[in-house]
């Protein structure tokens, strides 16, 4: 059947070492999943996880060999950094249990969870939704994704960023509040997770300011680099 507008095309991320690509679905953001990170928003204690989503097509990729070159996004003077370990679903299904998530998983990849913190915290305060502080375009850059057998014991790999080569963020994924297994948990029992779902799984302290001129480097051990370039 034709169609009545143009068909939106899907959006793709490159796998390492294959010359297929993994279709995005959609992407799930997990908030406030690192204890420094929860305190440095003002939080204490666990929380139940909660969780936000990005369109499909706020997903962009960083070439590994070459740097990912992003505008400075409209409306905001104080764009934040959040890396974040991304997992990349492989396998949909619903009320997955913890136990059984691994299964689900076809790989993982470095990702930026950009933030409008100014129009965010606004929202905050007046009790409105963040999407416009979440959900713009091209809001979640992310690097090549690696399959889950190439990327070796990723719950003992270490996350960090670094902004024109001065560390910023640098944690370990042990330190999460809900694990990958539990989130994917959690997030399946509220959606149905698919095939080319994404899920940002939350940010260590750190996270701060980014401006026009600056490169943001995001590191996983075991996963390929994400590098951009904000002009
Ligand atoms: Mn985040």
């Amino acid at each position: 059947m034709p169609y009545a507008v143009p068909a939106p095309a899907i959006t793709t991320i490159p796998v390492d070492g294959q010359s297929a690509a993994f279709p995005v679905h959609r992407i799930y953001c997990v908030g406030r999943n690192y204890e420094d990170h929860a305190r440095e928003m003002g939080e204490t204690g666990r929380e139940s996880p909660f969780f936000f989503l990005k369109p499909a097509d706020a997903a962009c990729h960083g070439a590994p060999e070459n740097a990912l070159e992003l505008p400075y996004p409209s409306l905001t003077s104080n764009l934040h950094h959040e890396v974040e370990l991304v997992v990349a679903i492989g396998i949909g299904g619903s009320n997955i249990a913890a136990i059984d998530a691994a299964h689900h998983i076809f790989g993982y990849a470095v990702g930026l969870d950009l933030t409008r913190r100014d129009l965010q915290n606004n929202m905050k305060k007046q009790g409105r939704p963040w999407s416009i502080a979440k959900a713009f375009d091209r809001s979640a850059p992310l690097g090549t994704i690696t399959p889950k057998a190439q990327a070796g014991d990723i719950t003992q790999a270490s996350i960090s960023l670094e902004l024109n080569g001065v560390t910023r963020q640098s944690s370990t994924i042990d330190k999460m509040i809900w694990n990958i297994a539990e989130t994917i948990e959690q997030l399946s029992i509220a959606w149905t997770l698919q095939p080319g779902d994404l899920i940002f799984t939350g940010t260590p302290s750190g996270v701060g300011p980014i401006v026009r001129g600056d490169a943001v480097r995001g590191h996983v051990s075991g996963l390929r680099d994400l590098e951009v370039h904000f002009r």
